[in-house]
């Protein structure tokens, strides 16, 4: 089996093949910059991140009087680095009892593979779990979750006819009573019409702390790496909403638009939890900003 690494390169190889190339044997001149230029925006770095990255190395490149196109990429990697970094930050477990965590994201985000995923390094970090089936709106979901919290030791809290923020409470003092943990509130990605998701969103969220004054301790939105900039403007419309404080990167596996990390720390940078690299229960994985690099540009 490869390691995750392996697969990480693997996944971001066709982001990384385009900016790779462009510095095989080229000059340091204006068409390398416009290569890079359009490269990084198909990568979905986005204007603004392109622009500073794109001036930055410029910079460099002068003040370190480099001559060699292997040297500007070396000064490129350094460069995207510093702006990564930020990112990382990892989730911290035990500080609450139990640890609230408000899980969100449009649907076909990759949000119910991510919540098992989550659960199972939770437990790996011997946590016990409860979930809260937020997403009442879709009702075999509701089933499916119950089934798989039997078979992975995840107690699940539904209800029939479920008010969602109601859910959240219940599990909420549900692991207030047993000792649980960490609660995850899974929430709707989409609802039936009329109702606005955010406003939805916003009561689950004064609901929990109902439940407990300091939580949610942990509002995570689920992004799903291939959209590029519509990730953006899903970050910045539930972080206004919700104020985040995690975000996690899924189907960075065989992707395009790994530049979209570039373009979320530029903007908006909320630390990135995890990034999901596939879809087995184990192909979550920290996101660290050092390996992320050296996949992108190798
Ligand atoms: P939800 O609608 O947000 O709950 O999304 P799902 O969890 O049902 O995921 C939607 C699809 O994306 C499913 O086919 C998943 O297997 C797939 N998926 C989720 N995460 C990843 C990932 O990290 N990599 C890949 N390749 N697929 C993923």
């Amino acid at each position: 089996k490869r390691s995750w690494l392996s697969r990480l390169k693997a996944g971001l190889s066709k982001t990384s093949s385009t900016l790779t190339t462009l510095f095989v044997g080229a000059r340091i001149d204006d068409d390398l910059y416009e290569e890079l230029e359009s490269a990084l925006l198909v990568s979905d770095a986005g204007v603004e991140a392109t622009q500073f990255l794109l001036d930055a190395l410029k910079k460099k490149v002068k003040e370190e009087k480099l001559t060699e196109a292997e040297q500007v990429k070396t000064a490129l990697k350094t460069l995207l680095l510093d702006l990564l970094t930020p990112l990382e930050k990892p989730l911290e477990l035990g500080r609450h009892q139990p640890l609230v965590m408000m899980i969100s994201g449009v649907n076909g985000a990759g949000k119910t593979t991510t919540i098992g995923k989550l659960a199972k390094h939770l437990q790996t970090h011997h946590q016990s779990v409860v979930l809260a089936a937020g997403d009442t709106f879709r009702a075999a979901a509701r089933e499916q979750l119950t089934i798989w919290g039997e078979r992975n030791n995840v107690t699940v809290i539904s209800q029939e006819s479920g008010d969602p923020a109601a859910v959240a409470f219940d599990a909420v003092a549900s692991a207030k009573a047993r000792g649980t943990d960490v609660v995850m509130v899974d929430t709707a990605g989409r609802l039936p019409t009329q109702l606005h998701l955010m406003e939805e969103l916003k009561k689950i969220k004064r609901v929990i702390a109902k439940g407990m004054d300091s939580a949610p301790h942990e509002v995570l939105l689920i992004i799903d790496g291939n959209t590029g900039q519509n990730a953006l403007a899903q970050v910045k419309a539930f972080d206004d909403a919700l104020g985040l404080t995690g975000l996690v990167i899924t189907k960075l596996d065989g992707t395009a638009k790994g530049g979209v990390l570039a373009a979320i720390a530029k903007t908006r940078p909320i630390p990135v939890y995890f990034i999901g690299i596939g879809e087995q229960i184990e192909d979550l994985q920290p996101f660290n900003a050092q390996e992320f690099v050296d996949a992108l540009l190798n």
